[in-house]
This record gives structure tokens, sequence and C-alpha cells, in this order.
């Protein structure tokens, strides 16, 4: 069966970064909500429109608008190893999922919790710029971007909206760390340290 794995954390933990890496090396398919949600935006399709006032005020896409993505998503990625990358995100979702995976003859390998202290993800999501041509995330400080290769800052990445990311996370996706516990799939990576070493973490759980 083709794997499934879930990342877990809060915004800025490296969830990214790492499943970039692992699509790259290991040929995992990333399927990210919010990349997704800002590809809709930039394209100002139906559903761009309806997400850009959430994402850009740092509260999270109604359920049912992300539920859908992701089951469409699920249905044309059949025999590939995925990484939800920020989904799910809230209790409900979780449960929606629970019901779609079997639909689509998938089940949970695991569920990584990347562990980061919020003033690491202040730091890090202040800093964080992104190359608009190939999606790939840098860091002004620990991941400068090469020379010549342009890079933007996200609209939420801005510090009054890294807060109230940071207050979202905490109330309406943390508690999802019980309830994977609970399941028994829940592997904590201590993500407070170079991505080599992260990395190394990773791919240990995902052998
Ligand atoms: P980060 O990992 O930096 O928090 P994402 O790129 O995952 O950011 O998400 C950016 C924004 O997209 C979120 O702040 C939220 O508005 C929206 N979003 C992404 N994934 C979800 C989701 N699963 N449920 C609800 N909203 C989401
Ligand atoms: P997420 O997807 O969890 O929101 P990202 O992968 O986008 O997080 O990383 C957030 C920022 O932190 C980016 O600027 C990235 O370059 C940087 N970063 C990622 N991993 C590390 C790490 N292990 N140490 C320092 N900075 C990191």
């Amino acid at each position: 069966m083709a794997k499934t794995y879930i990342f877990l954390g809060p915004p800025g933990a490296g969830k990214g970064t790492q499943a970039q890496r692992l699509v790259e090396e290991k040929g995992f398919v990333q399927l990210s909500t919010g990349d997704i949600l800002r590809e809709a935006v930039k394209n100002q399709t139906e559903l761009g429109k309806k997400a850009k006032e959430y994402m850009d005020s740092g509260k999270l896409v109604p359920d049912s608008i992300i539920i859908g993505i992701i089951k469409e998503k699920l249905q044309g990625l059949q025999g590939k190893d995925i990484i939800l990358d920020g989904f799910p995100r809230t209790i409900p979702q979780a449960e929606a999922l629970d019901t779609m995976l079997p639909e689509v003859e998938r089940k949970l390998d695991g569920v990584i919790l990347f562990q980061v202290e919020d003033n690491e993800v202040i730091k890090r999501l202040s800093g964080r710029r992104v190359d608009p041509k190939t999606g790939k995330v840098y860091h002004i400080v620990f991941n400068p971007p090469p020379e010549g290769v342009e890079v933007i800052q996200r609209e939420d990445d801005k510090e009054e909206v890294i807060r109230k990311r940071l207050d979202v996370y905490h109330s309406q996706t943390a508690p999802l760390i019980d309830y994977y516990k609970q399941k028994g799939n829940l592997v904590i990576i201590q993500a407070d340290r170079p991505p080599q070493e992260v990395y190394n973490a990773l791919i240990n759980v995902i052998k």
C-alpha cells in the first residue's frame, strides 16, 4: 500500500522544507493545503476568492472547503507515497480524513509532530522568503537564496499575522496532538535543530 504521512506542527516548524527534500530524494508527493490555496489566490479562482481573507488575517479557511480539496486531490494520487503538509489542522478535518483514507485505499502510516518553541517559530517565519517561480522556501539568515534568485515575503509572514497564526495553531490545531496520540500514530521530532539533523530523524521514521 502507498505510504501516507501527516506533518503536524506550528507554522514555521520546517514542515515544508523537509517535505520538499522528501519529494526530491524519496519520491514522495507533497500535498500542501497552503500551497494549493496560495495558487488559487494567485489565479483568482472561486476558491482563491473565498480563501484570501482568511489567509491574509491568519485564520483557518473553513473545514468544508479544505476537506473538499483534499478529497479531490487524494482521488488523483492513488498508488503514490504522500505527505499531508498542513492538513488536517482541526479535529473535524482529522475525522473527515479518517473516513476518506479507506475510500482511497490508504491507511495512516504515521503523524510526525515537528516540535519547536514559539520564539523560534517567530524567528523562522519573519525571515522566511519564497521563490515565487519554484515555490522553494528560504530564510534570510538560516538558508539564504542563491545569488540571482529573486524571493518574496508572504503576506501572512508579517509580525502581527504570525502571532495570530500561532494563536490559531495552539487553539485549533494543537488538539490534534492528543487525537493522534490516542490512536497510537504520533511520532515526535525535535525540529529545533539544523535541517540536516531534522531530516536524519525523519528518515529514521519513514523507512
Ligand atoms: P504555515 O505552514 O506557514 O502555517 P500554510 O502554508 O500551511 O502555512 O497555510 C497558510 C494559510 O492557509 C493558513 O494560515 C490558513 O489560512 C490556510 N490553510 C492552509 N491549510 C489549511 C487547513 N488545513 N485548514 C484551514 N486553513 C488552511
Ligand atoms: P512550515 O512549512 O512548517 O511553515 P517552512 O519549511 O516554510 O515551515 O520553514 C519556515 C522557515 O524556517 C523558512 O524560512 C525555512 O527556510 C526556515 N527553516 C526550516 N527549517 C529550519 C531549520 N531546521 N533551522 C532553521 N531554519 C529553518
